[in-house]
C-alpha cells in the first residue's frame, strides 16, 4: 500500500520575471540573482515583499519500507504480496 508523505515545508518568495523583458540567458541569470538577493536583504529587514505562499513537497511511498511507490510495486516482498 502507498502513502502521501508531506516534507520541504517551506516559504517560497519570487522574483520579478526577467524573462519578459528579452534578455539573453546570461543577463536573465543575473537578473535573477541580483532580484533574489534584494529579496533576502529585504526579508532579513522583515519588509513587506509581496508574492509570498507557502508550500511543501509531497511523494507517494511504500507504507512498509518507505521507498518511492512504483505500480505494480516491486520494493519489497510486503508490498509485492499485497498486490497480488
Ligand atoms: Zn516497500
Amino acid at each position: 500500500m502507498k502513502k502521501l508523505v508531506r516534507n520541504n515545508y517551506r516559504v517560497e518568495v519570487y522574483p520579478p520575471d526577467p524573462w519578459s523583458r528579452g534578455e539573453s540567458d546570461e543577463d536573465k541569470h543575473k537578473t535573477y540573482l541580483q532580484a533574489i538577493r534584494k529579496l533576502a536583504e529585504e526579508i532579513k529587514r522583515h519588509c513587506d515583499i509581496g508574492n509570498l505562499s507557502v508550500t511543501y513537497d509531497t511523494a507517494e511511498v511504500c507504507s512498509f519500507c518507505s521507498s518511492l511507490w512504483e505500480s505494480p510495486p516491486a520494493c519489497c516482498e510486503q508490498a509485492v504480496d499485497e498486490g497480488s
